[in-house]
């Protein structure tokens, strides 16, 4: 199998990926705006024991619009956010697909969440289904 990599900005912080995970889902609430500096983050929701990482992160542990505990990791270094852990989906890493040393791999996206919070000018040439709020899986 082809190795799917990624990493930060600087490098400092890598990762391999034992298998690509299927679903990309786009998340446009406020928190992924602020701490990504952006409209919305790109997300893979990854087994942890799929991904082999190298160098360290640091984390902050944020409160989301849902209320949640997420604890969102970056590269103290560069800032670049690497990813985040819900406490409510144990095991799983919510990969930032940006960090992809080769996004061509990433296909369709899968669903939308926090749509309530959405950027009116962001529109997305996808059919994936929508959730005003997270998504109930
Ligand atoms: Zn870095
Ligand atoms: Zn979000």
């Amino acid at each position: 199998m082809e190795e799917i990599s990624g990493g930060c900005l600087c490098g400092a912080v890598r990762y391999r990926l034992k298998a690509l995970p299927p679903k990309i889902s786009v998340c446009h609430c406020t928190h992924c705006q602020k701490s990504s500096g952006s409209a919305f983050s790109v997300n893979l929701l990854t087994p942890e024991a799929d991904i082999e990482l190298s160098g360290d992160m640091a984390v902050y542990e944020d409160r989301g619009d849902s209320g949640n505990i997420l604890k969102r990791y970056f590269c103290p270094r560069c800032g670049s956010p690497m990813g985040s852990h819900n406490l409510l989906r144990p095991g799983m890493f919510i990969l930032r697909a940006g960090t992809l040393d080769d996004t061509r791999v990433l296909q369709r996206v899968a669903l939308q969440c926090w749509t309530r919070s959405r950027q009116p000018w962001v529109k997305l040439t996808c059919d994936a289904p929508e959730f005003s709020q997270a998504p109930k899986i």
